[in-house]
């Protein structure tokens, strides 16, 4: 109807007999390599079929199929790695992190099954689970004696984020497990802004209106732009691990960590830093005057249980004291 129509078109290509015998089996393959020439970048290409290839693509299906499984029968756990408040030294919060037992292939990290879950849309619901276990936990936590102070934060996948009703999901389940809202933190990355900036500003601006704390996590790699702190009103700055790694590698990248924690005080944010391993770490980042410290030195993330000692146990923790 006098519309111009721009396509693209992604091509799999199979060869008999050796990607398969049969035109059913010839066709699979072919659907197989289209699936991966879709997968790169930029899309409007071809890919040959390859063993390789198809191994992987398999493997992704059946970790598909399993995130399904691990839902229903509950294979996740989530974790808890606790943080250390600076200014009062004292442990007042934790970030959850969620972990999968399967029960053939042992641990699988998240960095493995997260971006599958998101393809396939299934984050939305193992996200709800990670809010509400979380929130649970805390509940729990506080009912125990942790002091009051305390903030669990949860990392928030872009596709979570982008959910319509996301900020009235939060509340629900707020409300749902009676956790006040001064005792969430949510973490979110640049990538999940980036979408669409305006509409995530809103979003933040609204979980903040409902007093949830809002972190921007892995800042110092990737795009780390200037641009999303200046737009976005934001509670707390996570530096990544890698750029704390490298600043103590090179002087270069150690004036820039100590500039970006500077402009974050002047712009009041809160800093945490990630990935601190070592003393030498700690007494440099605690140079930097930054508000949290995060990492292995302090604790490796450990279940609920070990937590709850944790944090009300303080003398369980003495690597400061050298
Ligand atoms: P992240 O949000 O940057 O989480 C920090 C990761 O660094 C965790 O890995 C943690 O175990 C690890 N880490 C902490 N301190 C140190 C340290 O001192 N040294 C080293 N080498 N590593 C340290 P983990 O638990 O494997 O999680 C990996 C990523 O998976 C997370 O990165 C996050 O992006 C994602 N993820 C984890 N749990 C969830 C979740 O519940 N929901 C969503 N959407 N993503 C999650
Ligand atoms: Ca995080
Ligand atoms: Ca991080």
């Amino acid at each position: 109807s006098d519309h111009d129509l721009f396509i693209t078109t992604t091509i799999g290509v199979a060869l008999y007999p050796n990607d398969g015998e049969s035109p059913k089996s010839l066709i699979e393959s072919s659907r197989s390599a289209q699936k991966q020439a879709k997968a790169n970048v930029g899309k409007n290409n071809y890919q040959f079929f390859s063993k390789e290839i198809n191994e992987k693509v398999v493997d992704q299906m059946q970790l598909e199929l399993e995130i399904h499984t691990a839902i229903e029968e509950r294979q996740f756990n989530m974790f808890y790695q606790p943080k250390l408040d600076v200014g009062t030294d004292s442990v007042l919060g934790a970030e959850a992190l969620i972990r999968w037992e399967h029960p053939t292939k042992g641990m699988i990290s998240p960095d493995d099954f997260i971006p599958v879950a998101e393809k396939t849309g299934l984050i939305v619901q193992i996200g709800k689970w990670c809010l509400r276990t979380a929130c649970k936990q805390a509940k729990l936590l506080l009912e125990q004696g942790v002091p009051d102070s305390l903030r669990i934060a949860v990392n928030v996948s872009a596709v979570e984020f982008a959910e319509k009703d996301f900020v009235k999901t939060v509340v629900e389940i707020l409300k749902e497990t009676g956790l006040q809202a001064r005792h969430l933190e949510v973490e979110i990355t640049e990538t999940t802004v980036m979408n669409d900036l305006d509409e995530s500003r809103k979003i933040i601006d609204d979980l903040r209106y409902q007093g949830v704390t809002v972190a921007l996590d892995d800042f110092g790699t990737g795009y780390s732009s200037f641009n999303y702190l200046g737009k976005l009103n934001l509670d707390v700055l996570k530096l990544d691990r890698k750029f704390l790694s490298e600043a103590m590698g090179n002087e270069r990248s150690r004036t820039l960590y100590a500039g970006i924690v500077a402009m974050a005080h002047e712009i009041k944010l809160k800093v945490v830093a990630e990935g601190v391993e070592t003393q030498t770490e700690y007494n440099y980042v605690n140079s930097l005057n930054v508000s949290e410290i995060q990492g292995y030195l302090l604790s490796k993330p450990i279940d609920a249980s070990r937590m709850t000692t944790f944090l009300l146990a303080p003398e369980s923790r003495d690597f400061l004291a050298n």
